[in-house]
């Protein structure tokens, strides 16, 4: 039996957070966390509806999946996450110790690969699971964003 709780399965998750952000009017990206094939934690970004540069959507997800465990360190959990992770949730990640992150979309500028951002050397990184899907959300949120200014 084929199993349905692949990378992909929850990117779309992580991606239909993303487009509760796009209805916002925030920047399209949304995150995951997951344990066991189960979702504990979902987050999308909200910096401008708490005006809070930190209030990324892994940085929601981080805080929510923290306190359905009710302990600081998400060791057993994957963060699936639209575009790869800045340098702040980047570090944030590395403070929770997560098992795994998988990010849709390179972030070449800002990205925590290009920038050289340490993750903790338990945590595997994997990345360019339905890129395109997320890319495209942000690619339309820039142009819909463009066109009404
Ligand atoms: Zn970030």
């Amino acid at each position: 039996m084929e199993n349905i709780f692949d990378d992909n399965y929850f990117m779309k998750k992580a991606l239909m957070e993303a487009e509760i952000a796009f209805d916002k009017g925030e920047i399209p990206v949304g995150a995951v966390i997951v344990i066991d094939n189960k979702v504990i934690a979902r987050g999308h970004n909200l910096t401008e509806m708490l005006t809070d540069v930190t209030a990324h959507a892994e940085m929601q997800a981080i805080t929510a999946a923290s306190n359905f465990i009710g302990g600081k360190y998400l060791h057993n959990c994957t963060l699936y996450v639209t575009l790869e992770p800045c340098q702040m949730c980047a570090g944030a990640l590395y403070w929770s110790q997560i098992n795994t992150i998988v990010y849709g979309a390179r972030d070449e500028e800002r990205g925590c690969i290009n920038l050289q951002t340490k993750l903790h050397p338990k945590t595997i990184l994997k990345g360019g699971i339905m890129a395109d899907e997320s890319a495209l959300l942000l690619k339309r949120f820039f142009i819909e964003r463009r066109n009404l200014n």
